[in-house]
């Protein structure tokens, strides 16, 4: 396996093959690891993923839920709750899975830019900076200016906005609680925002405003006068500076033949909601499994086309609700009010996101239950990573007849048979009297 990008998306794609025992090389084009805090929050569905993944209790020691205070021109005018979402600098959730992934012996190949690739119908031979790389399946997890997705000629629909643009960057600061996230609002001008993290002393700088120059400390410190009016709070030692332009785009197809697409390089959405890099961390975890099936040769024909037919919706639907989101945000910064916190959504901690409809969700008997394609809820008790099937009810009895995975009882009045999948979705509902179609769907999903 190739991986091409060892941002979020890869890296979670690259610890999940490694520890299914896939022979991985995973290379970067950048010369040292990213040090920036760029996409800031893990929301809950990730955090199951990394859950399984054995990194999510490190995320929790060294990320926090920060309520937010928003005031205009130095004056508080709102304080919300912390958001579901677990604050920390990207930087730290990438370094978290480089570790993981050095637990199985794979780490980042850097300076090394993939420039093309050929495939053939059992191979795909990529050329980079560093000579060519052979291997059965490549994906691009390369952002949103994927090298990979041009190769591919595959379309990047949507639009980009000019006017709709933001500096950002990491800088120390003093003069201002910890305890908050900080946004200022102004109705003419837009928004300025900083956020501290839990254990590193840099806060996260973002100033989305028509007039910002290009990101320097200067200009950091200008927008803040601006905005703030507040003398006293000192910014300093900026470690990482950037310009974001927003984006709402998605690419048309996510595989060509042994070549797929994830994370940004699939679909780059505005920030409002903070979904990018978790909806790039659960497309990788969806690919995973399924592409460890078809190299072991225990795929069903179709099963690397339900990558794209199940993620490419739910790209979709983050376009959107982060597009709405964002005119939400627009809507309240102008409004004065300071409510910018009513374009965050419950829906956005990813729960309620799933499969139903697709090819790989079976409904073979009806229950109260949730259904084939639904998130299982009980992923706290039974983990992931591999197939469980529970029984509830008398269906329990017939547990002992399912071969080679987990199995487990379950409490209910319901007999039903619930094939609980790799990934941690549902992928068949079934009579107790079903063991062969849930044992068919193991032995070649
Ligand atoms: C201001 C801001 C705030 C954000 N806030 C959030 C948030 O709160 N929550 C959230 O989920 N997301 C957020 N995001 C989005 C998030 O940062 C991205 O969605 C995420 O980084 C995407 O991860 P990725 O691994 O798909 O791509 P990237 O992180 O872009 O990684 C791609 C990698 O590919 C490498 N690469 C590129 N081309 C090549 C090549 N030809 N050869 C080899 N390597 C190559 C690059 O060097 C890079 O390391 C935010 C983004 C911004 C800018």
């Amino acid at each position: 396996m190739l991986i091409v990008g060892a941002g979020p998306t890869g890296l979670t794609l690259a610890v999940d093959l490694a520890r299914r025992d896939v022979r991985v090389r995973i290379i970067d084009r950048a010369p040292s690891h990213f040090i920036g805090s760029r996409g800031k929050g893990l929301q809950d569905r990730s955090l199951e993923v990394l859950d399984d993944l054995g990194v999510a209790n490190q995320l929790k020691a060294v990320g926090w839920a920060l309520p937010v205070r928003v005031s205009t021109r130095g004056r508080p005018v709102r304080e919300s709750p912390s958001g579901a979402s677990l604050i920390l600098p990207q930087s730290i959730v990438e370094r978290t899975l480089r570790a993981r992934m050095a637990e199985f012996g794979v780490t980042v190949e850097l300076d090394t830019t993939l420039t093309g690739f050929e495939q053939s119908p059992d191979r795909v031979v990529a050329t980079t900076s560093r000579g060519t790389i052979a291997a059965r399946c490549l994906v691009g997890c390369d952002g949103g200016h994927s090298t990979v997705r041009k190769a591919l000629g595959v379309a990047f629909t949507g639009h980009s906005s000019a006017n709709q643009s933001m500096v950002l960057g990491d800088v120390e600061v003093t003069g201002l609680s910890r305890e908050y996230g900080h946004v200022w609002v102004d109705p003419r001008r837009g928004m300025l925002a900083l956020t501290p993290f839990r254990t590193v002393p840099q806060w996260q700088f973002q100033a989305a405003t028509g007039d910002a120059g290009e990101p320097s400390l200067d200009e950091f410190r200008r927008q803040f006068d601006l905005f703030t009016g507040l003398r006293e709070v000192t910014i300093s030692n900026p470690t990482w500076l950037s310009t974001y332009r927003v984006s709402a785009r998605m690419a048309r197809e996510f595989r060509v033949g042994r070549v797929f697409l994830a994370g940004d390089a699939a679909h780059v959405h505005p920030p409002a909601g903070g979904l990018g890099m978790n909806t790039g961390i659960q497309d990788a975890y969806n690919l995973g499994w399924k592409l460890a099936h078809a190299l072991a040769g225990t795929a069903s024909p179709g099963l690397l086309d339900t990558y794209q037919q199940e993620r490419l919706p739910i790209a979709e639907w983050t376009l959107s609700t982060s597009s709405t989101g964002l005119e939400q945000l627009w809507t309240a910064v102008k409004s004065g009010t300071g409510t910018i916190d009513t374009a965050i959504k419950p829906e956005h901690r990813q729960l309620g996101l799933g499969y139903r409809g697709e090819p790989l969700s079976k409904n073979l008997a009806a229950w109260n239950g949730p259904e084939a394609g639904d998130r299982a809820p009980w992923l706290q008790e039974i983990g992931g990573g591999g197939f469980t099937v529970l029984g509830f009810g008398t269906a329990a009895d017939s547990l002992g007849r399912v071969r080679g995975v987990a199995t487990r009882p379950m409490p209910g009045d319901q007999d039903v048979l619930v094939l609980v999948r790799p990934d941690g979705y549902i992928g068949m509902v079934a009579g107790p009297a079903d063991v062969k179609p849930v044992q068919d769907y193991i032995d070649r999903p």
